[in-house]
């Protein structure tokens, strides 16, 4: 039998600094944003989407950070960056799936 695999979410902290400011991941991904691997065959997600829908639910948009750190997997530093978005911005850019696992976002979105 092979071992059976680690939870995403056990694996996410790992060597993580927990302490009072950010979070900060190792882990690498685009535009430095951590990303994770869910399972085999399952793909890679942003580290801090994941952290966030395990923490408060699936978010309705983008999840943005408060502390304008990409590398902070902090649940408190994460929030769901709709209501921060006019509608226009939806409409311009979309809410595809693919397009957030690519990191196609605009820039200014990553500060409000
Ligand atoms: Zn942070």
């Amino acid at each position: 039998m092979p071992p059976k695999p680690t939870p995403w979410y056990a694996r996410a902290f790992l060597g993580v600094d927990t302490g009072p400011g950010c979070w900060e991941s190792p882990r690498k991904g685009p535009k430095g944003r951590p990303v994770i691997q869910l399972g085999a065959g399952r793909g890679h997600q942003l580290l801090s989407r994941m952290i966030y829908t395990l923490f408060y639910g699936p978010p309705k948009g983008w999840v943005l950070h408060r502390c304008d750190n990409v590398r902070c997997i902090k649940p408190s530093h994460l929030y769901d960056g709709t209501a921060a978005q006019n509608s226009k911005d939806m409409m311009d850019r979309g809410r595809g799936k693919g397009q957030f696992q690519h990191g196609n976002y605009p820039k200014r979105w990553l500060k409000p």
